[in-house]
C-alpha cells in the first residue's frame, strides 16, 4: 500500500531492519508502556538498547563516528517506519538521529572529538534539544522580536546559564543538548541568542517536571532548569550572539522529519481502517462494499501519499539546496501530514462506530497520538505564517 517514489537496495535492506524492530520489539510493548500511569515510565531503555544494537540509534552519524552516513530522504523513511509501531519510540529516535546529524555539521572538530564518541559507543545515547520556553514559543519560531528568558552571562572562561526550557523531547534522557540562551541583553532572540553544546550533569543545570501528555507518551518530554550553571567557552556552537544562524543552517530537513514522523501514524491508521472495513458487516455487506466507505479509504490514500511525497521532496532538496532548496519546504510539510494525520484519525474512528471509541480497538491510543503534531515543532498555524512570511518578505 505506502507508495515510495523511489528506493535502493540499500535503504530497502535498512527499512527492513527497522520494519522487524518495530514488529518484534516495539508493537509487543506499546499499549502497556502507553498505559503508564507516570509519564516518565512510558520511555523504555530496553528498546533504546535494542536499537543501537541494530545500529537505528546512531545511523545518521557518518561511518567515522560508527554511523551509516544515511541522508536525510532515508532518515525520513526510518523516523515513518518506527512511527507506524509507535509515535513516541519515532520522536526518541528522530531527535537524536537529527541532533546527531546536525552536530556532525555544527561542532568544530574539538567539539565533535569530545561528544561523538561517547555519543556513538553509549548504548543509551540519547540527544535533545532546547529552544522552547513558557514565554518562548511561536516567538521563535516565526520569529518575534523578543529575547528569550533563558540568559547566558559572560563570565571569566565561559557563561553563566539561568532559566529554563520546557517540552523538550528527550529532556529527562538525553546525554548531550543544544541549548539556545540568550547572550545579549536588549536584543531580539534572533540577534542575540547563542547555541551551547550541553552536558547532561553538569552542575546548575536538573531535570525538572517530565510533562503528563495526552500522547505520545512513549517519548518523554521535560523541563530544563538552570541555576547559575556554568558553560564554558570552548561549548559554544558557532559564534556567541549567532545561535539563530545555527538553526537557519543546519535544521533544514527538521520539519519534514517531524512530518515524517506524524505520517507514520496516519499509515497505522489507515491500515486499521481498511482492515475494519474488511471485517464488519452492516448493511448486508462488508463496510469496504459501501461505496462513501470505499471512497473516504481511498482519499485516506491520497492524503498519506501526498504528504509523503512532499517530505520526500523536503528532504530531497536539503540535502541538495543547488537544486532548488525553497525555504516553505522547511515549513509545510509537517503541517501538511498533520493535518492529514487528524483527518484520518477522526475518520478512521468514524468507520469503527462505537468500537472505535473503545479502548481494547487500538484507535483511541492512536487518535490521541495523531494529535501531537498539530503543535510539536511548531504550531500549525504558526508554521503557516513563517511560509508565508518568507513567500512574502517583499
Ligand atoms: C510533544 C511536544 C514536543 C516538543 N518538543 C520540543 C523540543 O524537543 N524542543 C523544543 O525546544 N520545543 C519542543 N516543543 C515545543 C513546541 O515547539 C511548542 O510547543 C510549539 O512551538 C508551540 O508553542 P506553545 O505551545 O507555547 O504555543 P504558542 O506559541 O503559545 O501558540 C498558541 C497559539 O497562538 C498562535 N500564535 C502564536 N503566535 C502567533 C502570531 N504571531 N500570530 C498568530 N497566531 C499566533 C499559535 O499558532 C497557536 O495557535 C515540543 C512541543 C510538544 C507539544
Amino acid at each position: 500500500m505506502e507508495q515510495i517514489f523511489f528506493v535502493s537496495e540499500e535503504q530497502r535492506a535498512i527499512l527492513e531492519t527497522v520494519r522487524r524492530f518495530v514488529e518484534q520489539e516495539v508493537r509487543p510493548r506499546a499499549a502497556q508502556l502507553d498505559a503508564s500511569p507516570d509519564p516518565a515510565d512510558g520511555f523504555s531503555w530496553e528498546l533504546v538498547e535494542k536499537a543501537h544494537e541494530l545500529g537505528i540509534r546512531t545511523m545518521t552519524l557518518s561511518e567515522k563516528w560508527g554511523g551509516l552516513g544515511t541522508d536525510s530522504l532515508t532518515t525520513a523513511m526510518v523516523i515513518e517506519e518506527l512511527a507506524k509501531g509507535d509515535i513516541g519510540v519515532s520522536v526518541i529516535f528522530a531527535q537524536t538521529l537529527k541532533i546527531a546529524q546536525i552536530m556532525e555539521k555544527a561542532l568544530s572538530a574539538d567539539q565533535q572529538a569530545r561528544v561523538l564518541p561517547k555519543f556513538s559507543s553509549d548504548p543509551r545515547g540519547m540527544l535533545a534539544i532546547g529552544i522552547t520556553e513558557p514565554d518562548t514559543a511561536s516567538n521563535y519560531f516565526l520569529p518575534y522580536p523578543a529575547p528569550f528568558r533563558t540568559s547566558a552571562q559572560k563570565t571569566s572562561g565561559g557563561w553563566i546559564v539561568n532559566g529554563m526550557k520546557h517540552f523538550i523531547s528527550n529532556g529527562n534522557r538525553a546525554s548531550f543538548y543544544l541549548l539556545f540562551a540568550q547572550t545579549e541583553a536588549g536584543k531580539p532572540l534572533a540577534e542575540g541568542s547563542t547555541c551551547f553544546l550541553l552536558e547532561r550533569g553538569r552542575p546548575g543545570f536538573t531535570i525538572g517536571r517530565v510533562h503528563d501528555k495526552m500522547g505520545e507518551r512513549l517519548a518523554n518530554n521535560a523541563e530544563l532548569v538552570f541555576q547559575d550553571c556554568f558553560i564554558p567557552d570552548e561549548n559554544v556552537v558557532g559564534q556567541p550572539g549567532k545561535g539563530f544562524p545555527v538553526l537557519a543552517q543546519f535544521f533544514p530537513q527538521s520539519n519534514a522529519y517531524a512530518g515524517a514522523t506524524i505520517l507514520g501514524v496516519a499509515v497505522a491508521l489507515h491500515r486499521k481502517a481498511v482492515e475494519w472495513a474488511q471485517v464488519r458487516v452492516q448493511g448486508g455487506k462488508p463496510l469496504i462494499e459501501h461505496d462513501g466507505i470505499r471512497a473516504q479509504l481511498a482519499e485516506m490514500r491520497m492524503l498519506i501519499d501526498a504528504s509523503r511525497s512532499y517530505i520526500h521532496r523536503a528532504c530531497w532538496l536539503a540535502d541538495h539546496q543547488e537544486h532548488g532548496w525553497d525555504k516553505t519546504l522547511g515549513a509545510l510539510p509537517k503541517a501538511m501530514a498533520a493535518q492529514a494525520a487528524w483527518k484520518i484519525a477522526t475518520w478512521t474512528m468514524e468507520i469503527h462506530g462505537g468500537h472505535g471509541y473503545m479502548k481494547e480497538f487500538g484507535i483511541e491510543k492512536l487518535v490521541r497520538d495523531a494529535a501531537a503534531f498539530l503543535h510539536s515543532d511548531g504550531v500549525n498555524r504558526t508554521l503557516f505564517l513563517k511560509a508565508a512570511n518568507f513567500m512574502f518578505k517583499d
